[in-house]
């Protein structure tokens, strides 16, 4: 054995070893029990973050252990395509080149984004392997993988049949001046300055910068605790308008900032996000003042057709000609929303979108935590989900982004003909309208293959079909939201509903995530899982905490404080990384990136390294040369043994015991610590120390290369590179040579 340990020299190799002898992918065994995980899947074209690796981690950990006690041990990977973030990505690099997602049509762009992604999928992939990772590769699976579409397809299908998919207002960022509307992570946000008009209002006096939209309001609203107003709380007030007097209730909801104006604020949920949600909070009527063009439209009654500014500046001077303009306020800072593509400003619009009801989905998956039958670990994060549950809402699942998977809803334009679509024409022209008048100018192969968008009113007549029905349909142009599908991620790794992986991993053993997508997916998986199944998808959910950086602070690239983990990998090895990062994520908690523990488990990785070259050594030096050379191990040799001899095995026992018992309640960083001290402490520092000049060497010897053997193999979960490297520099010392270590079996009782 080399002097040192030099992960370089063997992290590669060894990963190759083990993916060579099959080791990862199991047998469908009837004798034998299944464990199975799947992967969180990283996002497609991004790099591992920290948490990522902490991720591989565990789980890692978790199937090398269940695989050495015997179970047929399935670890599904695979890699999401992240909807938004991935086509923002995209953008950027189109961006580059000085074009941008409006100079293509929705199929043309679908297929470069795809391009985009084949290129920097194989990144993570080599990042997961780097990682030590034993998963089955055989049975890797994107989300945008034919066989997952068409199961997400199903589904849809199946909720539509079961009544459980409806169309209804949803409030979007919405461009009229780019036709299109933008996700929140597109909207840019910039301070301005603009004047802000005092109002008179019934008995009030209220501010506003968007006098214009007055014409949709359904409310006025107050903060609760302001005593100015209380006695008008529930009330309703006469307002005095352009067009004629109207009535609205007075509401308190603790959105209203008291220091904002006079502390009384207009409410239109139609165009208003804030507004919006108190709408759902006091079932506020929607009344939609701009349309898509971004014009009013008739609830503006004499101003419907003028755009926005140019009606701000007629209704403002109007309002002051019957003396219910108060007073200006012309040096008013605000933030305002504009797209990001061309620095409008963003309208927010009330739009038909899909929906899912959750109530069925969800009173199950409530139950299957509440009865126990999904476990959450640690148990502190429990009242998380529960909270989750009573609070879920309808779930709305369309995304107006390219990449992801198309909603199968299909509209027949001679039925439809107020569909407003914009599409690319043979000339590369943009074009948008309605498709009644547009279909009259151009064909339905025209449109159809040059389309981008397509917004569908309420009342729109659809069909929800996997396949494009005969005749002439557009499909719907919205995409699913990303958890819709990772949210059945489960069965569609293992083949759902027919194949025979699914039969025999199903359900999976245990969810390992980061807390933080508790809601976002564990929850959408349970749901799924149980409304397409009957079952959940797993028994036990373990939620890792989150790493931050070395300041406590959340990682962020504007604070430049984010930890790249490769390089730490390449300084101190994976298997440093891995230990340190499961010794620091104590009972799921929170924490700070733990330098510290990969430096001392780097040095620990020498010490385990030292103890096999000593035994080599030594065993060489008094001519035990091979494993049949020295006498064996075995309970026979009870006469033979001395009382530390006896306490050694004893205390290995224990330990046994111990790491078995902290594993099955994922308490991680407590079964390393138990195994980092009975190698150092136990066997090295006070077995070797105390036992070196004994007459009976082949007794001590024998014991000590027994231990020291079963102590590679409760530490190879944790740290699997050194350990399976040693346990090969060793193979003459071993009973089976050609055997691998991570195909070993785990010790029990001696
Ligand atoms: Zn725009």
């Amino acid at each position: 054995m080399d002097k040192r340990y030099d992960h370089k020299l063997y992290e590669e190799k060894i990963y190759s070893l083990w993916e060579k002898s099959g080791a990862f992918t199991p047998k469908i065994d009837p004798k034998k029990k299944p464990y199975t995980i799947v992967l969180p899947p990283p996002n497609a074209s991004g790099r591992m973050h920290t948490g990522n690796v902490l991720m591989i981690a565990i789980e890692d950990l978790l199937i090398r252990w269940k695989r050495m006690q015997g179970f047929s041990t399935l670890w599904i990977p695979g890699t999401d395509h992240a909807g938004f973030e991935t086509q923002i990505t995209f953008e950027r690099t189109l961006k580059e080149k000085g074009k941008s997602r409006f100079d293509f049509d929705r199929n043309t762009l679908y297929k470069k984004i795809e391009e985009f992604v084949l290129e920097n999928k194989g990144l993570i992939e080599e990042q997961i392997r780097n990682m030590g990772a034993s998963v089955d590769w055989s049975r890797y699976k994107f989300t945008l993988d034919p066989d997952v579409i068409e199961t997400v397809v199903n589904t849809f299908e199946k909720l539509h049949k079961d009544g459980l998919v409806y169309r209804d207002n949803y409030m979007v960022n919405y461009c009229p001046i780019c036709g299109t509307t933008f996700a929140d992570l597109e909207v840019k946000h910039k301070e301005r300055k603009d004047p802000l008009y005092f109002l008179k209002y019934g008995p009030f006096s209220l501010a506003t910068v968007r006098p214009e939209t007055k014409f949709g309001d359904t409310a006025v609203a107050v903060h609760p605790d302001d005593k100015r107003y209380k006695q008008y709380i529930g009330k309703e007030i006469e307002v005095e308008g352009l067009l004629s007097k109207f009535k609205l209730t007075v509401i308190a909801d603790t959105f209203v900032d008291p220091k904002f104006g006079t502390g009384v604020v207009k409410v239109t949920p139609a165009h208003d996000k804030n507004d919006y949600e108190a709408g759902l909070r006091h079932n506020l009527e929607i009344k939609p003042v701009i349309g898509l063009d971004g014009k009013l439209n008739e609830n503006a009654g004499k101003y419907a057709g003028l755009a926005v500014t140019a009606a701000r500046k007629i209704i403002v001077e109007d309002l002051r000609k019957k003396g219910l303009l108060e007073k200006i306020d012309e040096n008013y800072i605000h933030t305002v929303a504009v797209c990001y593509k061309g620095g409008h400003d963003i309208e927010p619009t009330i739009l038909p979108n899909w929906f899912v009801k959750v109530k069925k989905l969800k009173e199950p998956a409530h139950n299957a935590v509440k009865e126990g039958v999904v476990k959450i670990y640690p148990k502190w994060q429990e009242s998380k989900y529960h909270r989750w549950m009573e609070s879920m809402q309808d779930w709305p699942i369309s995304r107006q982004v390219v990449w992801g998977i198309r909603i199968p809803a299909w509209y027949d334009i001679n039925d439809n003909k107020n569909l407003l679509i914009t599409f690319l024409n043979n000339k590369k022209e943009t074009v948008s309208g309605e498709i009644g008048k547009l279909s009259e100018k151009y064909s339905f192969e025209e449109i159809e293959k040059g389309l981008q968008t397509l917004i569908a009113p309420q009342s729109a007549k659809y069909v929800i079909a996997a396949h494009k029905p005969k005749g002439e349909f557009l499909q719907e142009t919205d995409t699913f939201d990303t958890w819709f599908s990772s949210g059945q991620w489960p069965l569609v790794t293992l083949g759902y509903p027919n194949s025979k992986d699914y039969k025999y991993f199903y359900p999976t053993d245990v969810l390992e995530t980061a807390w933080e997508i508790l809601r976002l997916w564990v929850s959408r998986m349970i749901m799924f899982g149980i409304y397409l199944t009957g079952k959940p998808p797993f028994k036990d959910v373990y939620l890792h905490g989150i790493v931050r950086a070395l300041d406590g602070k959340k990682m962020s690239k504007s604070l430049g404080n984010v930890i790249n983990p490769e390089e730490y990998q390449e300084e101190f090895g994976t298997d440093a990384l891995r230990m340190g990062l499961i010794s620091g994520t104590a009972n799921g908690k929170d924490f700070n990136f733990p330098r510290d523990k990969v430096i001392s488990f780097r040095n620990f990785a020498n010490k385990v390294w030292n103890i096999g070259r000593f035994l080599s050594i030594v065993l060489e030096k008094e001519g035990y040369k091979k494993y049949d050379d020295l006498l064996s191990y075995s309970k026979d040799m009870e006469s033979k043994l001395k009382q530390e001899d006896k306490d050694l095995v004893k205390k290995f026992d224990q330990l046994t015991k111990d790491v078995n018992t902290c594993l099955g309640k994922y308490r991680f960083s407590d079964a390393a610590e138990v195994i980092y001290h009975f190698m150092w402490d136990d066997l090295a520092s006070n077995y070797l120390e105390n036992n070196k000049n004994r007459v009976d060497k082949d007794v001590t010897l024998s014991v000590f290369r027994h231990v020291y053997f079963n102590s590679l193999k409760l530490l190879h979960p944790f740290m699997p590179f050194i350990t399976e490297a040693i346990w090969q520099e060793l193979k003459n010392q071993r009973k089976y040579p050609e055997q691998l270590l991570i195909s070993s079996s785990w010790p029990e009782n001696m």
